[in-house]
């Protein structure tokens, strides 16, 4: 029963005694003797095994049966007796004392056997020896039941594993989290259902070490689900002394995936601030002689005009030369767009008016986009939708998702911008209606270098974001395949 924990009852009821036995003479001494000796029990009585059944499902805790009962065997009684009150012990009660009588009596299931021709004291020394077993033994089911109820409604993992490392416990928050139930996860081999391979021989020696408590970090997670969505886990271990052959490894877990990708996105964060400076050394070091080269060419082109050379020969060389400029307008744009995306620099903070921006950006565009029979819808206003920003960055901002719009429509197709405030946002809309993207290709379009084209360098969304993020806004793609994309950037006005 997760998620309630069951309070221990104020007053505990009366222990009770249940004496079966079919000599109303015998019953009126044992229950003088008995209730004599220990005060404030509750005694009932029945005469044959039918009776004490029926009165056995109301509960007892300690029931004296004979042997010899009219209808049936007492010994045969042992068994349905203790089922119908979970916890309960029976005393066996003979006419005649035999080492084999006693094997057979405790073999049955009895606690002990008394003769009939007990001495008072005995009896009530072994009936209260096997009140206070039943009183433990309730004792300490409910104490595990409230464990297993606080285990349950924790928000740790928690799991306990046999000596061949097969699940013997794992609450439900743990099994959840590997698409199962605990009753499902239970016999299964822990370490093969659900740590991956990769963490497997961590996990194993942390299992399998010296000392008694461990730590180990693990992935954790159902194997039919893809690595993006795994868990990180860090697990400490409360493992059996090794003298306890056959007791259980306990381990509690705290799901640090969270934190871990924090801790990556500020080790990223400062790799590519240190990679800033050296890519702007870098660009001096590059752009110089890349200009010089692009001067050369130029040079080189207008002499090729004027060779005296066969035109097929000319037309040949041009064609190098021009391969060799686009190579060098593509160094180029790497380079600008690194630098964009590395430069520690900050941001201006200025009224933008976003209309219009985005409206220059299309007219910049206009040509390209009709080169490849794209027809542009604007859906921009006149006035309002200003922003406080940089101007140049969110320009920036615009163009890149521009060109990725139109270069997702090889085949023509239709470019609708939108521009509209919403609360106190600008919000900018551009949709194409190309080749759309794949679902696992949607979830990294935003890492630097990220790049399905052949001449992509795979930072303009990585620029975007960065710009967006400057400027406290939000950026959205979505997609569905076939049917083009969507790239929502929203910019608050900052008034
Ligand atoms: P690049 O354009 O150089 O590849 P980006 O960071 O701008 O770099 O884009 C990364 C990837 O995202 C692209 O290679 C492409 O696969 C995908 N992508 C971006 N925009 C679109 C779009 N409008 N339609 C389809 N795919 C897109």
């Amino acid at each position: 029963m997760p998620g309630s924990i069951p309070s221990l009852p104020a007053v505990r009821p009366k222990a009770r005694v249940l004496i079966v036995d079919d000599n109303a003479e015998l019953v009126d001494t044992l229950r003088a003797v008995i209730a004599g000796g220990i005060p404030g029990l509750a005694i009932e009585t029945a005469a044959n095994g039918r009776a004490a059944l029926a009165r056995a499902a109301k509960g007892f805790d300690v029931a004296i049966v004979d042997v010899k009962l009219p209808d049936v065997s007492g010994v045969d009684l042992i068994r349905p007796l203790r089922e119908a009150s979970p916890f309960s012990e029976v005393l066996l009660l003979t006419g005649f004392a035999s080492v084999d009588a006693a094997i057979g009596a405790l073999r049955s299931g009895a606690f002990a056997f008394v003769l009939k021709s007990f001495r008072p004291e005995e009896l009530i020394s072994t009936v209260e020896q096997a009140l206070g077993k039943v009183q433990l033994k309730r004792e300490r089911e409910e104490l595990e039941s409230r464990y297993r109820d606080l285990v349950e409604v924790t928000d740790v993992l928690v799991f306990a594993l046999d000596n061949d490392d097969k699940v013997a416990l794992m609450n439900r928050k743990a099994a959840s989290m590997v698409n199962t139930v605990p009753e499902a996860a239970s016999g299964k081999p822990f370490l093969e259902t659900w740590i991956p391979e990769e963490d497997r021989a961590a996990m194993r020696a942390a299992l399998a070490g010296t000392g008694r408590a461990y730590e180990v970090e693990t992935g954790f997670a159902d194997p039919s689900v893809g690595t993006t969505a795994r868990r990180r886990i860090r697990w400490h271990l409360s493992r059996p002394p090794r003298s306890e052959e056959r007791a259980l490894t306990y381990g509690i877990g705290i799901d640090i995936t969270e934190r871990r990708a924090l801790e990556r996105r500020a080790a990223d964060a400062e790799a590519l601030s240190a990679m800033g400076e050296l890519a702007m050394n870098l660009a001096h070091e590059i752009r110089n002689p890349l200009n010089a080269a692009v001067l050369q060419l130029h040079l080189l082109n207008r002499n090729l005009d004027r060779l005296d050379a066969e035109e097929l020969t000319r037309a040949a060389l041009k064609d190098r030369v021009r391969i060799v400029g686009d190579e060098i307008g593509r160094l180029n744009r790497l380079l600008t767009e690194f630098l964009e995306l590395a430069r520690p620099r900050g941001i201006g903070r200025e009224p933008v008016h976003v209309p219009r921006l985005v409206d220059e950006v299309l007219d910049l565009e206009e040509e390209s986009a009709k080169g490849r029979g794209v027809k542009i819808v604007r859906d921009i206003p006149n006035g309002g939708c200003v922003a406080l920003g940089d101007r140049e960055k969110l320009k920036q901002v615009t163009i890149n998702i521009v060109v990725n719009a139109l270069e997702a429509m090889k085949q023509g197709g239709v470019l609708t911008a939108s521009v509209k405030q919403s609360g106190e946002k600008v919000v900018m809309t551009i949709q194409d209606s190309g080749q759309g993207i794949e679902p696992d290709v949607l979830a990294s379009v935003f890492d630097p270098f990220f790049t399905t084209k052949e001449a992509g360098t795979g930072l303009g969304l990585s620029i975007v974001r960065k710009i967006v993020d400057q400027h406290g806004g939000d950026v959205v793609i979505e997609s569905e395949r076939g049917h083009g994309a969507r790239v929502t950037v929203s910019i608050p006005m900052g008034r």
